[in-house]
């Protein structure tokens, strides 16, 4: 494709969103980009929070972290460029191992991820003997390993359900936790690992029916009752859409909690003088490129550091080098695998 076309394609849809200087450079790099992926025969999956010139020009899928592990799973190309970070491009490995996994930056983690380890869930079972555990996908591939079930945040509650298990440990994120345990009508406690005989320590008998963990998304913890009235104090009539890592406080306060891809059909099949999305600033950026008839009002706190190192000029680099290779050791792998599928199967 040539840098004109290109261009012409990119100013379509973001117009109103990107500086026409900064379109001109990220076009030209967008267009090596699609002719080298053809002759690498690679495939190119966007995560919904990629930098809107980088979602609108060269991922030949965009979407939340299930729909991309879908086509990574499917994909026949020999190669697969992960755009998004480190846990989804080792849930495309975990998925389909024959091929060549790439991330184009090796800076990009996440906070949840980095909350826990394997060691910490083994932990965890050796204190809750037979509790089945379940962990959100935004884990790393050897916590996986060690979970009965993944979970995303659009089906986080009927996992957890489709268990018929008295008690449940949910695994790292704190808010969603606290989010799905309201959603199920589930009690539940934040067990230390020092060693006790209860969650407690005191050795009560607890009526918990969900165990939790203490790790937060950096990003949605942000997001506060406060923004959110100073918000309606200015537009009484915003429909205000929150992600499920927000806290409970601000969830319960929105008008509608879901993935980003639940936010994302929510604004395009709903009327509303102003919409605000509090998540992460590019997906803000991405909807309203995507719905410019809609009155989107930013509340733009904080940009993901992790999505935020994946650059197009990085994307190059990985095609041009063959760099960064996701690897994962085959036994971890199998066991990870069994926890992906099963979340899959759900939907
Ligand atoms: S937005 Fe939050 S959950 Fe997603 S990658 Fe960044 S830190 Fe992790």
């Amino acid at each position: 494709m040539n840098t004109q076309e290109m261009y012409e394609r990119m100013k379509a849809r973001l117009e109103k969103v990107v500086p026409d200087v900064e379109l001109r450079i990220k076009a030209e790099l967008a267009a090596q980009i699609v002719d080298l992926k053809k002759e690498k025969n690679a495939v190119i999956l966007g995560h919904n929070y990629m930098e809107p010139a980088l979602f609108y020009s060269i991922p030949d899928f965009t979407g939340d972290s299930l729909d991309l592990s879908r086509k990574a799973a499917q994909t026949d190309r020999d190669v697969i460029i992960f755009c998004g970070v480190r846990f989804m491009a080792e849930t495309a490995k975990i998925l389909n191992p024959s091929k060549t996994v790439l991330l184009p930056s090796e800076k990009a983690g996440c906070s949840l991820a980095a909350s826990i380890t394997a060691a910490d869930v083994r932990a965890l079972k050796a204190r809750f003997p037979g509790v089945p555990v379940v962990s959100y996908v935004n884990t790393y591939a050897d916590v996986k390993a060690e979970s009965d079930i993944c979970c995303t945040s659009s089906n986080a509650a009927a996992v957890v359900e489709s268990l018929h298990a008295d008690t449940v440990i949910f695994l790292p994120d704190e808010y969603l936790a606290r989010n799905v345990a309201r959603e199920t009508g589930k009690h539940i406690v934040f067990p230390s690992l020092t060693p006790h005989p209860s969650p407690t320590g005191g050795g009560a008998q607890l009526d918990y029916q969900l165990i939790g963990w203490h790790g937060r998304c950096e990003v949605h913890e942000k997001f506060t009752l406060a923004d959110i009235e100073a918000v309606r104090a200015q537009f009484p009539d915003v429909v205000i859409l929150s992600h499920p890592e927000c806290s409970p406080e601000v969830v319960a306060a929105s008008d509608f909690s879901g993935s980003t891809n639940a936010m994302i059909r929510y604004v395009q099949q709903t009327k509303a003088p102003h919409f605000l999305v509090l998540t992460e600033c590019a997906m803000g950026d991405n909807i309203a490129a995507a719905n410019p008839e809609k009155d989107m009002l930013r509340l733009c706190m904080v940009r993901c550091p992790h999505m935020n190192t994946i650059t197009l000029e990085d994307t190059l680099n990985a095609l041009k080098l063959n760099r960064y290779v996701i690897e994962i050791p085959e036994d971890i792998r199998r066991r990870a695998r069994s926890a992906v599928e099963r979340m899959i199967a759900i939907g």
